[in-house]
């Protein structure tokens, strides 16, 4: 393995050499003063992802970071202290949601649905074992489209094109779960979705499960309202 792009970082365990052999470039390294995924607590980290919330709701002009700056503090390596998993909505930005968080802070996964699929599940271990972030967030959203897909498999039994089936039916059994529950069908789907995922993240993952076990680390669900900009976290 290349020390030299993993900041000097201890090997990965043998779990983890599909990662490494595939070349990602997740740099752990020391420590940072900043953004210390290893330092901080998941209480922390979900306070500190709720006072960046108010801070986006309050004043996004306030959200502006020296990235310049900042780059060069993580180029060797990082710590982030708490993993978004979320929707690729392209109104659902974690790093501009959560008050501007800056280079090196947030471990983020997306995909349409934010399903915790294979690649999803290895990614959210890597970073909670390899890089010390101690919270996995699931974040869900207003009017999600793949949600609102799943929504429509089951009350219209559309086919969806190519991949987007295989991928809209992981969410299909929360969308079941609801279906006839007061309040908006698809907010509904999407809330229980989330929830799911992140019960799932917790249950199935042995190493996630066993940081959680040792008070490490933390699983929650939330749920951002576009029209507001705030952020439920539901659990
Ligand atoms: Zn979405």
């Amino acid at each position: 393995m290349c020390t030299t792009c993993y900041g000097g970082a201890p090997p990965l365990r043998r779990r983890h050499f599909l990662s490494a052999a595939a070349g990602l470039a997740l740099a752990a390294s020391a420590p940072l003063a900043h953004a210390a995924g290893g330092a901080v607590s998941p209480d922390e980290a979900l306070a500190r992802l709720r006072a960046g919330n108010q801070k986006f709701i309050a004043g996004p002009q306030l959200c502006e970071a020296d990235l310049v700056q900042q780059r060069g503090r993580v180029a060797k390596g990082q710590s982030p202290w708490a993993t978004i998993l979320t929707c690729s909505d392209s109104r659902v930005s974690p790093e501009l949601i959560f008050g501007g968080v800056g280079l090196g802070e947030l471990f983020v996964a997306r995909n349409a649905g934010n399903v915790p699929d294979t690649a999803v599940m290895g990614t959210i271990e890597y970073g909670a074992e390899h890089l010390g972030s101690p919270l996995v967030v699931v974040l869900g959203h207003q009017r999600c489209g793949a949600v609102a897909a799943a929504c429509e498999v089951v009350t219209k039994h559309m086919k969806l094109p190519g991949s987007i089936g295989p991928m809209v039916e992981a969410i299909v059994p929360a969308a079941l779960a609801v279906k006839g529950k007061p309040g908006d069908f698809v907010e509904n789907a999407a809330h229980e979705s989330a929830r799911r995922s992140a019960g799932r993240i917790a249950t199935r993952s042995e190493i996630v499960g066993h940081l959680a076990h040792e008070g490490k680390l933390k699983v929650v669900a939330a749920f951002y309202d576009l029209d507001t900009g705030a952020v439920d976290f539901m659990s």
